[in-house]
């Protein structure tokens, strides 16, 4: 199916690795120019490269920063030959805040939480909306989390930050910008194969004195599909929501978990 965009402007935060990645991937082959963003400049250039050789016809501009800074923010939207702030497309994502007990957490704890996983999504929306609203074509979005519908327990300031930032998309989803071409969606990851998701596991290992592979296995038979996901079956679904034909869908939080989430709904 072609999703026609091809031509259009992405904003990929948190792209070097993992789902920022995968998304960035499946946009570049949909013939999407895109900037991407990450903090190690090696891993993002590196990253760059293959982007490139999936689609030699595209532009692959690399923006090093952290997301979570003003100064970061600012500089995605004034890479040299970038669109500026007249991004058709904006995917946010950055790194999620560290588990714990919330006993152990400080007003700072919760602030850089908030900052990265619900302020910075709503910054980077505030910057492109109204101009994908003037242009009657616009497709935003926000990578959260399943902790979002399903609370993790020692997840509890990625439960709280990223609840915090679906209830604010919910509201403005639905605003005026609705009948202008703008959609916002929220693609909430159960567990995909990730540095992210190895990192927790050897967390779990070490914590627990068990084996590497006995907590993956463990942890995959809890999931009806018995594996983890892909970052490129996640960034398929993302280019499908950033696609001509989703245009009809927004306010909507979409859960690939491999049927992990009981519910009817
Ligand atoms: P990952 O560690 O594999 O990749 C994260 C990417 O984001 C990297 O490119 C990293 O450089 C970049 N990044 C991190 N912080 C950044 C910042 N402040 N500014 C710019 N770039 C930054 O992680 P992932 O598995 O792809 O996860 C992406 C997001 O999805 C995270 O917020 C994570 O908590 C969330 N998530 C992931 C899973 C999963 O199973 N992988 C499940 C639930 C939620």
């Amino acid at each position: 199916m072609d999703l026609g965009i091809a031509g259009k402007w992405a904003l990929v935060c948190g792209a070097s690795k993992g789902l920022g990645f995968g998304c960035a991937k499946a946009l570049v082959q949909e013939g999407v120019n895109v900037v991407i963003n990450a903090r190690g400049a090696e891993a993002l250039q590196a990253a760059a490269e293959q982007l490139q050789a999936l689609n030699t016809s595209v532009q692959v501009l690399t923006v090093a920063c952290d997301i979570t800074q003003p100064e970061g923010r600012a500089a995605v939207f004034s890479v040299p030959s970038g669109p500026g702030k007249d991004f058709d497309i904006v995917v946010t994502n950055a790194g999620g805040p560290p588990p714990g007990d919330f006993r152990d957490w400080e007003r700072a704890d919760w602030i850089k939480a908030v900052d990265a996983n619900m302020l910075t999504p709503i910054e980077l929306i505030k910057a492109t909306v109204d101009g994908m609203a003037a242009r009657g074509f616009g497709r935003i979005v926000n990578i959260t989390s399943s902790a979002v519908k399903a609370p993790i327990d020692i997840l509890g300031l990625s439960n709280g930050a990223r609840t915090g930032l679906t209830g604010f998309v919910a509201g403005l989803a639905r605003s005026g910008i609705a009948a202008k071409g703008v959609t916002i969606n929220n693609l909430l990851p159960g567990k995909f194969d990730t540095d992210r998701l190895a990192t927790t596991f050897k967390a779990a290992a070490a914590k627990s004195g068990k084996e590497l592979e006995d907590i993956r296995k463990a942890q995959s038979a809890q999931i009806p599909a018995r594996r983890f996901g892909t970052p490129d079956e996640f960034g398929a679904i993302c280019a499908f929501l950033c696609s001509q034909q989703a245009g009809y869908m927004t306010g909507q939080n979409i859960l690939p978990d491999g049927g992990l989430y009981i519910g009817t709904f």
